[in-house]
């Protein structure tokens, strides 16, 4: 059979990576299993589903490379058909009125009495479940409502649907029976949703547990008793569908048969199986993938840092590094593998080996991967990448001569490309650069250091302009050696004095490139700054 997936996004706003992720599962799935990608924009919330919404979301998924197959499914096009489906359910007796007698009632879906036959259906055995003392039972065709003590000692009033209760008796204190449901009282039940029929005194119920069951390809054998379950609105009184009917009815007009969504569908799952089952149509296999999550191992939102695709497009990830990093974010190809290209991925991705703990998401670990990506750049394309963020993070970049030569150099220590925005001091006079002062405190107070650094410079007025950065690190050891200074000293004091800061590519290349007077002027600034 035809492996056919959907992505289904909500859009309503921004993309969060949690979303993206179930989008590449999807794709990455049906790409092993040369099926069909689709994609439905799930827009019913009108208020929340605006164009720029969606334009963004196609917008994410044309950077990623998550191409589909067949023409966007956008779900508020398909309300006609949706309200006929829940026309047709009331018919065959699957759905009803809330409010029978009145003209714009919620519409509710049936889990049906009759399931037995069902293939997601199972009996569990006889369970008896104690009530609050003096209960009244009241019962129609849409369900049983009955009173439990809880653990604390309280009242509370539970309610569930008439499926879930096979064989009921309802028993007194005596243990006798004061109704026992079979098909003949069954039918004697109030079908308006509105009355009920009351059984006062009852001590406990009696029935034949039921549950709905499936085989989660994530999660493995999932089950919940029927008896937990209520009939549920698929139609609003404003007579537009629900979530559960406009899901169900697109995925089986799509001929769906792999469902990979979020773990906070599972629940929908055991109401879904039914509404299939009524539409007549086989269920698709479902995958629930767990969450991402925080640190904390909660739900990884916005409080935790970027959680938003375009927020990484700004900070200057790849896509093809996003992709490899959220593809590896519940899923492993089991060989330690993880920087795999997208084809790797494709070859070794099946949904069965995701993973079923949720996973963390790791910003250092992404950044790692996203630096692999970019080290991997052809040198003009690199250049080409860089062009925005230069605009935007070092400005003093753009049109200079040394540009060329310091993207060279530069290149494989950048992980993002924001970090561009460090870049400003090779293209900055020494009157302009900005100086990290609690490093030029660390690194410039010691006299000897102060001394032989000042040296230092005296040695670079000398040097040719350009000078190898073989040279300089020759030169530099010859002070530190003059100066009885271990080996390397002298470099991170020469890198404040002539980068302004800590962190940047090796002081010997820096130099070369700023060239030798600029750098002696440099350091003397800096360390006239230091004396202020
Ligand atoms: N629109 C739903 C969501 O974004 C889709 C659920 C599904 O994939 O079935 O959560």
């Amino acid at each position: 059979m035809e492996f056919r997936a959907r992505f289904a996004p909500s859009p309503t706003g921004q993309v969060h990576i949690g979303n993206i992720r179930t989008a590449i599962f999807n794709w990455l799935a049906t790409r092993h299993n040369k099926g069909t990608f689709l994609l439905r924009i799930e827009d019913t919330d009108l208020e929340r589903s605006t164009q720029d919404a969606i334009d963004k979301l196609l917008d994410c998924m044309k950077w990623l490379g998550l191409d589909y197959d067949e023409e966007i499914m956008y779900q508020t096009r398909q309300s006609d058909l949706h309200k006929q489906a829940a026309k047709k359910l009331v018919e065959q007796g699957s759905a009803y009125p809330l409010n029978p007698a009145e003209e714009h009632s919620p519409i509710l879906f049936r889990l049906p009495y009759e399931c037995d036959g069902m293939k997601f259906v199972r009996q569990v055995g006889r369970v008896r479940l104690e009530l609050a003392p003096g209960s009244a039972v009241q019962l129609n065709q849409a369900g049983v409502v009955y009173q439990t003590v809880s653990p604390k000692g309280k009242t509370v009033e539970n309610a569930a649907t008439l499926a879930g209760f096979k064989d009921l008796e309802i028993l007194g204190a005596d243990g006798s029976v004061l109704f026992r449901l079979d098909e003949t009282t069954r039918g004697q039940l109030p079908s308006n949703p509105q009355e009920k029929m009351t059984v006062e005194n009852a001590a406990a119920l009696s029935f034949v547990r039921r549950e709905v069951f499936y085989h989660d390809l994530v999660k493995g054998d999932l089950a919940k008793p029927l008896d937990s379950m209520k009939d549920f609105i698929i139609v609003r009184s404003d007579g537009s569908p629900v979530f559960h009917l406009a899901n169900v009815y697109d995925d089986m007009q799509q001929r769906v048969t792999h469902i990979v969504r979020g773990d906070d569908h599972v629940e929908n799952t055991y109401r879904h199986l039914f509404l299939f089952e009524a539409l007549g149509f086989t269920p698709p296999q479902y995958a629930h993938l767990p969450m991402i999550v925080n640190k904390a191992g909660k739900p990884y939102s916005k409080r935790d840092g970027d959680a938003f695709v375009g927020d990484f497009r700004e900070k200057g990830f790849l896509p093809q590094a996003l992709f490899n990093y959220l593809s590896l974010l519940g899923w492993s190809p089991g060989d330690g593998r993880e920087k795999m290209s997208k084809e790797e991925l494709v070859e070794a991705f099946t949904i069965e080996r995701a993973l079923r703990s949720p996973a963390q998401f790791d910003m250092a670990k992404l950044t790692n991967m996203n630096a692999l990506y970019i080290a991997e750049l052809p040198e003009e394309e690199f250049r080409r990448a860089i062009g925005p963020y230069l605009e935007k993070f070092c400005l003093e970049a753009v049109g200079s001569p040394l540009l060329d030569q310091v993207a060279a150099l530069m290149h494989s220590r950048t992980k993002t490309f924001a970090d561009v925005a460090h870049w400003n001091y090779f293209f900055r006079s020494a009157e302009k650069l900005e100086y990290d002062a609690k490093a030029l405190k660390k690194f410039l107070s010691d006299d000897m250091i102060r001394r032989s650094v000042s040296e230092f410079a005296e040695i670079l007025e000398t040097l040719p302009e350009r000078c190898s950065a073989a040279e300089i690190e020759s030169k530099i050891r010859a002070v530190e050696e003059k100066y009885g200074i271990p080996q390397g000293k002298l470099n991170q004091p020469l890198r404040i004095a002539v980068t302004g800061s800590t962190i940047g590519a090796g002081i010997y290349e820096t130099i070369e490139l700023i060239g030798s007077a600029e750098s002696a002027l440099r350091i003397r600034k800096a360390l006239e700054r230091k004396a202020e």
